[in-house]
């Protein structure tokens, strides 16, 4: 099949934003989806200002200064801030006061809250007091983001416990302010706030247009990295392989590889040859037919590596269901769906670093799904895989660190791509609809995280699982 640009359109969510549309939804009381905004090369991180505020004793403040100064972002202080002007003014940023007396402020694109310094649930209040203020001053598709420090490293029971208090709040915030946007809670371990900025510009800026309720852990950096030359083209110099990218979230995954500046090797099944020659030809790329759940794949992978001086990133997207209930399902499915989808993909990691064919600063990201994490009605191959790559993130991160090697993955929910426009309608709209955005994402959406995680200035993220699902309710 040759490569087409997919072609699954959500035709209730142009509906819903025509005129005529807007009005009959409001009327019978239909969800209202909005187009959400999406990254184009060339644009700022940011459009629009940006509101601060931070908890007693906030620590990332200096350090948010200067990326805000690094992205030529605007900012604004909540009165409960008083310190972000002096401290905003030293990093060369302009800066004024958000309302006053009481009153709300100007409409701003992103609320960024430091509550790293908060050390006991008694303190929440700054919580309260910021987000009531601003709830409804947070212009469509912005962006809120709280800081943290992981609880698992804090000090005493009760710091960590208000620190794990956030997720409750970040994911209530997700579903209230609703507009299309995206709340994200970071963890930022002690030591690890130079690791920040890749994490932020993600989360500030369309990239992360389908990412909501994430809980995201930031630590000292792993292997060689930093910050890019140039952030519009961060992979530049990197040579990066997409399994699966015929067709679909890969051939998504390698575009967006590629206009990031990476030089992308585009694997698939010697069947999908044609799509896959053809996403080749369109970024510049080549072409590798291979199955990856051969057993002579980790091997040749490995050879094909140390020939082409090294690889610096893997993306394990290839992936398949083949769905029956247990009861009904043949032993050659379940042994093919964990196959490809987990077993295959432990024995590549495992052969590229072992042979230090994935170099140095090296990172894996692999796919998961909403399914592996929720369980699916016919799904329990798929979803044993699909957790199974949650399992193999988590338990390899600190042994792959020790190479210099990250490992994260996405989980995706609902993305319009062949595989859900072939779901039948009724429960199509129900997986478009049931989550904080009320559409599907987007193939690219899933390929921006990725980004994010393969980027070298991504070295202090590893072992995380963010799920690219609009705040889905499955599994949530
Ligand atoms: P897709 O079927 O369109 O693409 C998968 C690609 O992987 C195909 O090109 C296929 O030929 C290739 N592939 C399969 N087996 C292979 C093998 N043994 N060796 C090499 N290549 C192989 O699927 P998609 O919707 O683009 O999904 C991509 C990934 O995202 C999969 O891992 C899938 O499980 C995951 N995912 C998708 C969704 C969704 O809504 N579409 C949701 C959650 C997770």
């Amino acid at each position: 099949m040759a490569y087409r640009t997919p072609n699954m359109t959500d035709s209730y969510l142009d509906f819903a934003n025509s005129a005529i549309g807007a009005r009959l939804a409001d009327t019978l009381g239909l969800p209202k989806p909005l187009k959400l905004e999406r990254y184009k090369a060339g644009q700022p991180v940011i459009k629009g200002s940006v509101l601060v505020g931070g908890g007693t004793d906030a620590r990332l403040l200096e350090v948010l200064a200067s990326f805000f100064h690094a992205i030529g972002a605007q900012t604004v202080a909540h009165p409960q801030l008083p310190q972000w002007t002096p401290i905003a003014n030293k990093a060369g940023l302009m800066t004024g006061r958000w309302g006053s007396e009481g009153k709300a402020g100007e409409k701003v694109k992103a609320l960024v809250f430091d509550a790293t310094g908060l050390t006991d649930s008694t303190q929440s209040d700054a919580l309260y007091q910021f987000f009531h203020d601003a709830a409804r001053s947070v212009l469509p598709c912005g962006r809120v983001v709280i800081l943290g420090r992981p609880p698992e490293g804090c000090a005493s029971p009760r710091q960590a416990t208000i620190q794990r208090a956030l997720e409750g709040l970040s994911r209530s915030l997700a579903k209230e302010l609703k507009k299309a946007i995206g709340v994200q809670l970071v963890y930022v371990a002690e030591g690890a706030e130079d690791q920040l900025e890749s994490t932020l510009r993600f989360l500030l800026s369309p990239r992360s247009a389908y990412v909501s309720a994430q809980v995201i852990r930031v630590g000292k950096p792993v292997g060689a990295g930093g910050a890019p030359a140039d952030w519009a083209a961060p992979l530049a110099g990197k040579k990066v392989l997409v399994t699966g990218a015929s067709r679909g979230i890969g051939a998504s995954i390698a575009e967006v590889m590629a206009r990031d500046g990476a030089s992308v090797i585009c694997l698939d099944v010697p069947q999908a040859q044609e799509g896959l020659d053809a996403v080749a030809a369109k970024i510049g790329g080549r072409a590798m037919a291979l199955d990856i759940g051969s057993p002579e794949a980790p091997q040749t992978l490995v050879d094909a590596a140390l020939a082409d001086g090294g690889w610096d990133v893997i993306v394990h997207n290839a992936g398949i269901t083949r769905d029956k209930t247990i009861a009904n399902m043949k032993e050659h499915l379940w042994q093919m769906v964990v196959n490809v989808n987990l077993s295959t993909q432990e024995r590549i990691n495992e052969a590229l670093v072992e042979s230090g064919a994935l170099k140095d600063g090296g990172r894996i990201v692999c796919v998961s799904s909403i399914s592996g994490i929720a369980g699916n009605m016919g799904q329990t191959n798929y979803a044993l895989s699909k957790a199974g790559v949650v399992g193999m993130v988590q338990s390899n991160a600190p042994v792959f660190a020790k190479q210099g090697i990250t490992i994260n993955a996405v989980a995706p929910g609902f993305i319009e791509t062949a595989m859900t426009a072939a779901i039948p309608f009724a429960i199509r709209e129900a997986g478009r609809r049931m989550n904080s955005m009320s559409q599907g994402g987007l193939p690219v959406d899933v390929a921006e995280a990725i980004g994010w995680f393969a980027s070298p200035a991504s070295a202090g993220i590893t072992g995380n699982v963010v799920r690219v699902c609009g705040q889905s309710i499955m599994g949530a």
